[in-house]
């Protein structure tokens, strides 16, 4: 694997690399999520490029940027073993050198839900990862199901913006009690680990009311009173797949979506109902 921290070099190493070529973004501290990507990236293309980048234009003021867990060899060294050809590992200033003034702001979709609490988030990762995908120029982005939202907008954002990209989704990793692996989840304290489960429980159990005819608002509040006590909820809802609106009713392909905070740590999760 060679690792690259300015654009002109890996966009050399680029040509030379057989098509089709996959693209993994990523923020570095990897865990089976992650390699689950390249994993079903090594699957169907002839190469792949990686890239660690720690996006302070994603992250609001008071969020984890400063403290986001940061580990370049030992993401390097897993990247390696998993197959990736060429990571990508640039820094703030590359990315954002100065006088930078041009964002890709998404619609209505980054607004919502995780744009509520975060309402520079998703227009950060769009910048990015548009980006990215001018530097790398692959044939294919693979993305978690996990970030469901940053999905639908980055689908959303490769079709306005004609980027000539395929998306494709990878179904989310989870430990073994159910919780969705992040790299956030080592924020959490012994007490906050053993209730963060709760939160994709919450969701199976929505699912289920929903699945029995009953109504959003009474799934729920079905849902919220499986969530562990120590939690504090921040939505619990039915989205449309692809558009990221409140549905009322169980119609696939639809998201159930939630995010709770334990202690000062936000998690989110979600279930996809397919057709
Ligand atoms: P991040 O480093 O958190 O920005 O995530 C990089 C990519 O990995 C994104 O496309 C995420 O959706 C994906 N990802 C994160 N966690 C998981 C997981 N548990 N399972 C599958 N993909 C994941």
């Amino acid at each position: 694997m060679k690792l690259f921290t300015a654009a002109a070099p890996l966009r050399e190493a680029l040509e030379g690399l057989p098509r089709p070529l996959a693209f993994v973004p990523t923020m570095g501290a990897l865990h089976a999520g992650h390699l689950a990507l390249v994993t079903a990236a090594r699957a169907e293309c002839a190469s792949i490029a990686a890239s660690i980048f720690v996006n302070p234009a994603q992250f609001g003021p008071g969020e984890d940027y400063e403290r986001y867990p940061r580990d370049r060899d030992a993401d390097a060294r897993l990247f390696a073993q998993a197959g990736v050809d060429v990571l990508y590992v640039p820094s703030p200033p590359e990315m954002y050198p100065p006088g930078f003034s041009t964002f890709v702001e998404p619609g209505t979709m980054g607004s919502t839900y995780e744009g509520v609490a975060r309402p520079t988030h998703f227009r950060g990762v769009a910048t990015v990862v548009s980006k990215l995908l001018n530097v790398i120029e692959p044939d294919w982005i693979y993305l978690g199901q996990k970030d469901a939202q940053q999905t639908a907008v980055l689908r959303r954002v490769a079709y306005d913006l004609n980027f000539p990209v395929h998306v494709r989704i990878v179904p989310t990793v989870r430990e073994p009690d159910g919780l969705a692996m992040s790299s956030r989840n080592a924020y959490l304290d012994a007490q906050q680990r053993a209730a963060a489960p709760s939160l994709y429980r919450a969701l199976q159990t929505m699912h289920a009311a929903l699945q029995r005819g009953e109504s959003v608002a009474d799934a729920r509040a079905q849902a919220l009173a499986q969530l562990d006590p120590m939690a504090q909820p921040e939505y619990v809802d039915l989205v449309d797949a692809d558009t990221f609106e409140s549905k009322s009713a169980l119609a696939p392909p639809a998201f159930i979506v939630g995010a709770a905070r334990f202690g000062n740590t936000r998690l989110l999760d979600n279930l996809y109902v397919e057709k």
